[in-house]
């Protein structure tokens, strides 16, 4: 006989660990108790020697699927001779850091009792300790069912006895409901009222193959769906959202998600999780001219409501668009109110359910990098997940950019990450910004001390940040692109941080964002940069690509060759070149800028792949779109001492055009002139300063070919290569790199 007392940390509360140990304790005949705590969950086992060490190897190697172990700590203790294993009630919880789980996919177990089990026989709010809904229905810790937008379903008898046995799935399964007492799909009449929806899946998989579009509550929001396959239905909801032109996610089974893409065993296996998150993938083909809209990849997500996995029971269409419930920058709706009021417009019937979202979130979306994923947005399945740091965070609160934008709070060793935000300049997302950080802070028993944000004086994050009152730590928007990558893989010394980037905040009041810098967590230096070029009308070069075209060309060649150049440009645009000009030469409202993001922008419209942006980076995804990859040639870029120029680049492209050469060839070669140069300016800072870890991050990085071959050809040059993984290259990371730098100073000023 032995006892031991085992600790276990990370996110092991809401994700059914309890029962999970329970029934081991029983397969081995261990005796004790087992309860959650404020740091995690504490096990007291007593039996014999052997049944202890399987039961140990057993915890780590069968831990529920949404669980995640940081640390197992056990020791020996002494044998008090219980006779049973008793899982204790959860004691009320301090200010330490207890995870909250991220929401759940629908698990296999609940997907057969809904077809099997009396009380659950097609009900849609299935759920058990192993699945369903937690981050977006939860009000305050500990998580028990009456801090849950469930409060409002009294269970019938038998939830409430399955609850309370400690042998079932649904022990303490705080969303437990089924068909006598959990909520219902509801419809909405024309007025707005909603009333309960019998056969929601039947109905709603009719009116898709009829070709109509629906707005669907999922769990973090409302969708918008509708048959993928049908271009005239999607082609109207493009038209009806604003004629928006923003790709467009796809919901496929995992059977037939085969017959379009080919994806690595990984890539399906995160597809497939409980996380379900919409990856980016390559098609063979596309869905339907109006999903795919120009690009060669698609967003897929596999089901992960009951009512979706249902809907394909009924459906004949193969998959079905589903995209955000909201207009244009606004946060996903989430109220029945807004979903009448702003989606009733755009759809023919709308569907919700009565039951709460407490905290609103988005889908998550991956890219795919050499068969690895790289997360693109961090939301639903993730957030408030934390990441992992090898650094003190407590008490300090990052505020994030001002795009794609998201906020951290700093626990122990951990940040927890918000869920995707959005655009702060929407007043609805500044609203949305400010909830979460509220309920986030409440939720977590958070009070800041320190407060991270960006340097542009501008962004409404730093605004906020000054209204605390309280020490705000300014950091740059490329080091902190660079630091979350060095957080995010315990990278504690000097790199060569490549941050590729439309806008950030230079520290010489210019733009930056085509940097190649040497970064420490609490410091950095710019060493080489791409040539800053004004941007004629500032912020509307975004929207307006051809801008910027009209400004290369006009520093390198002058007005002569502008007008020569631009002539795929419609009269009424290029009327406006010649204010333009003056505009530069005076230095109107023409900030210098040396982003990346600009450059690929102006090619992508001098190749008249897109002129006029309708999205956010449309330009750049549309010229990575068009690469003829059977291309291996390039251009010259010119290095004038620190500064990158492209002249040589720009003549050869219009070399390049006036040969008729295509647009695939030259857009190839583009991008392998971006390869060559990130190459040879790692080598020469590598030769100069002795440093051989590189870390790329910044918004251009979601372009995979740049990506993809960056790490190829630099881990060919015999450099260690890092990237974002876990957390995004666009803004979306800069809150973990704005809390590890200020963790960083911070630390170094105590230790002085
Ligand atoms: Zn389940
Ligand atoms: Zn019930
Ligand atoms: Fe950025």
């Amino acid at each position: 006989m032995r006892a031991v007392h085992i600790h276990i940390t990370g996110l092991v509360q809401g994700v059914g660990f309890r029962p999970f140990v329970y029934r081991l304790a029983q397969n081995y005949q261990i005796r004790g108790w087992v309860s959650n705590d404020n740091e995690g969950l504490s096990i007291h086992a007593e039996g014999n020697t052997d049944s202890i060490d399987y039961f140990l190897a057993d915890i780590e190697r069968f831990a529920p699927d949404a669980a995640h172990i940081q640390q197992v700590t056990i020791n020996e203790t002494d044998i008090f001779g219980y006779d049973s294993m008793t899982i204790l009630q959860s004691a009320n919880l301090s200010n330490a850091i207890t995870e909250v789980s991220p929401d759940i996919a629908v698990c296999n177990d609940c997907l057969t009792d809904m077809r099997l089990q009396h009380r659950r026989l097609a009900y849609p709010f299935t759920n058990c300790t192993n699945c369903g809904p937690r981050f977006t229905i939860i009000r305050a810790l500990p998580y028990d069912r009456h801090m849950t937008t469930m409060d409002v379903f009294e269970m019938c008898h038998y939830c409430q006895t399955e609850y309370h046995q400690p042998t079932d799935r649904r022990f303490h399964a705080q969303p437990i409901a089924c068909n006598h007492c959990g909520p219902v799909y509801t419809m909405a009449d024309h007025h707005g009222n909603f009333k309960p929806l019998s056969d929601p899946a039947a109905a709603i998989a009719n009116w898709i193959d009829q070709g109509e579009i629906v707005a669907l509550k999922a769990m973090g929001g409302y969708h918008l769906i509708c048959d993928a396959t049908n271009e005239k239905t999607v082609h109207k909801l493009r038209e009806r959202k604003n004629k928006e032109a923003k790709p467009m996610a796809v919901m496929t089974t995992a059977e037939r998600l085969k017959e379009r893409f080919n994806v690595s065993e990984e890539v399906f296996n995160l597809l497939n999780s409980w996380k379900r998150p919409i990856g980016i993938l390559p098609h063979k083909y596309p869905y339907s001219p109006s999903v795919s809209n120009g690009l060669n990849t698609t967003g897929i997500v596999l089901p992960y409501m009951p009512l979706h996995h249902q809907l394909f029971d009924f459906m004949q269409a193969e998959a079905i668009v589903l995209t955000s419930g909201n207009l244009s920058d606004e946060p996903i709706t989430i109220t029945d109110a807004d979903a009448y009021q702003n989606l009733g417009k755009l759809t023919d019937k709308i569907v919700g359910y009565n039951r709460e979202i407490h905290n609103r979130v988005d889908d998550s979306v991956f890219m795919v990098c050499n068969e690895q994923p790289v997360m693109i947005r961090r939301s639903r399945g993730f957030a408030p997940a934390p990441v992992s740091l090898h650094i003190e965070t407590e008490g300090i609160l990052a505020m994030g950019a001002e795009m794609a934008c998201t906020f951290a709070i700093g626990k122990g060793r951990q940040a927890l990450l918000s869920q995707h935000i959005g655009d702060l300049k929407n007043a609805a997302t500044l609203a949305f910004y400010e909830e979460a950080l509220e309920r986030l802070s409440r939720l977590f028993r958070f009070e800041p001390i320190w407060i991270a944000c960006d340097t542009h004086p501008d962004y409404l994050s730093s605004q906020i940040a000054r209204k605390y009152g309280i020490e705000v730590i300014e950091v740059q928007h490329h080091h902190a692109h660079i630091a979350a990558v060095m957080a995010e893989h315990f990278i504690d010394e000097p790199v060569i941080g490549i941050a590729f980037d439309g806008t950030g905040a230079g520290d010489d009041g210019t733009i930056w964002g085509g940097e190649f810098l040497i970064c420490e967590l609490s410091q950095y230096q710019r060493i080489i940069y791409f040539d800053p070029i004004p941007l004629p009308g500032g912020d509307k070069v975004v929207s307006e690509p051809w801008r910027t075209t009209v400004s290369y060309l006009y520093k390198y060649f002058g007005a002569e060759i502008v007008k020569t150049a631009t002539n795929f440009l419609p009269s009424p645009t290029k009327d406006k070149i010649p204010l333009m000009l003056q505009a530069i030469n005076l230095n109107l409202n023409c900030p210098a800028s040396s982003g990346a993001g600009r450059l690929f922008d102006a090619v992508s419209a001098l190749l008249n792949i897109c002129t006029h942006s309708k999205y956010h980076a449309e330009a750049p995804m549309r010229l990575e779109a068009a690469i003829d990859h059977g291309c291996a040639e390039s251009y010259q870029a010119d290095f004038i001492e620190d500064r990158i120029e492209f002249k040589t680049v720009f003549q050869s492209i219009l070399d390049d055009l006036k040969k008729q050469t295509s647009t695939g060839i030259i857009a190839a070669k583009f991008h392998n002139t971006m390869l060559n140069l990130i190459k040879e300016t790692a080598v020469r800072i590598r030769e100069k300063h002795q440093l051989n870890k590189v870390v790329l991050s910044g918004g251009s990085f979601q372009n995979r070919y740049l990506l993809e071959h960056s790490i190829r050809l630099l881990k060919q040059c015999g450099f260690e290569v890092f990237f974002p993984q876990q957390i995004p290259p666009n803004d979306g990371g800069i809150a973990l790199g704005q809390i590890a730098v200020a963790a960083k100073l911070i630390q170094k000023r105590k230790s002085s």
